[in-house]
């Protein structure tokens, strides 16, 4: 066997190992909700289409990471969008995520900037600013069984992400929640060394020693993404954070960042708008470029492609 092959070989290996997976627990009796996610490789592609500085990236790898969470305990056909409209450099997050594991995401200002806190990290609060954290939950959308959608809502409490989002589930869903969301960045290709968390939900009927119990654990664990550079898997993290609760994992599915945009649909969106417009882009551009907000993809459509859509409009 080639070196090459070799190499290739452990690359691949390391891949496999280190795919990103979501579990979906249960503790004490069902009175606790559980879900935890490894989400390194999704975070870094995320930072890599959208070109993030990095202390964006952190802020939208913890948000995707918390949508993925959120979205979990979803039905087939839900999706939810996490938005995060305030007034720090980042200029607001949108992150989408389904049931079924994907979730794609941008922020407004992929450079934005902020020194390191007094801690010596990424100023994740600082780019964030203040503002609202809303969620919204949509069901049946794309298969024409659309309902009306359910939007929370709540002020930025902290603007690190995580602690935002357990405020959201306390408040707007009386769901009192401990969340941690992280990403650790190192100052080479791939930037993105670990990304991941956990979301722990008291739901009705939990006992008093169970919550205090999990306080106390998830106060004491290790930090998450040192973990996970270490190896852990979303279990492993679970285990850390109910320490002597035992928990039964319900669901295990892999998480990818996902876009639902394609060339077709960007087609079909030039063919939307008025004749005039699109003359204008043939004369003056020779063509046009759609740009996905969400995955930054870029859909070139030349003169032929244009000329067809105004034959066909
Ligand atoms: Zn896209």
């Amino acid at each position: 066997m080639s070196q090459r092959k070799v190499e290739q070989g452990r690359l691949e290996n390391r891949k496999d190992s280190q795919q990103d997976t979501l579990i979906l627990g249960t503790a004490a009796g069902g009175t606790v909700r559980c879900m935890s996610a490894v989400t390194t490789n999704l975070v870094a592609e995320a930072a890599r289409r959208h070109d993030l500085w990095p202390t964006v990236a952190a802020a939208l790898g913890r948000t995707l990471t918390g949508a993925l969470l959120l979205a979990s305990s979803l039905k087939e056909l839900d999706r939810l969008t996490v938005q995060i409209v305030s007034d720090g450099p980042i200029g607001g997050i949108t992150v989408e995520a389904n049931a079924q594991g994907q979730v794609r995401g941008y922020v407004r200002n992929p450079e934005a900037h902020a020194p390191y806190n007094e801690k010596g990290k990424f100023d994740v609060k600082a780019v964030v600013g203040c503002g609202m954290f809303y969620v919204t939950r949509e069901s049946g959308y794309d298969v024409g069984l659309y309902r009306e959608p359910y939007r929370g809502s709540v002020p930025l409490v902290s603007g690190e992400i995580a602690e935002d989002f357990a405020y959201y589930l306390t408040k707007s869903e009386q769901i009192p929640s401990a969340v941690i969301l992280g990403v650790h960045l190192q100052p080479s290709a791939p930037y993105v060394s670990a990304a991941g968390g956990l979301m722990i939900q008291m739901m009705p009927g939990a006992d008093e020693k169970t919550i205090s119990t999990i306080e106390s654990t998830v106060s004491k664990m290790p930090q998450a993404t040192i973990m996970i550079r270490e190896g852990a898997t979303p279990s492993d993290l679970l285990r850390a954070a109910l320490g002597s609760i035992e928990f039964e994992i319900l669901d295990e599915k892999p998480v990818s960042f996902a876009c639902s945009c394609s060339y077709e649909r960007a087609v079909s969106l030039i063919s939307s708008i008025d004749r005039a417009e699109i003359e204008s882009m043939l004369r003056e551009d020779k063509g046009a470029v759609m740009t996905c907000h969400f995955c930054n993809e870029a859909y070139r459509l030349g003169e032929d492609e244009l000329e067809n859509i105004l034959q066909g409009q």
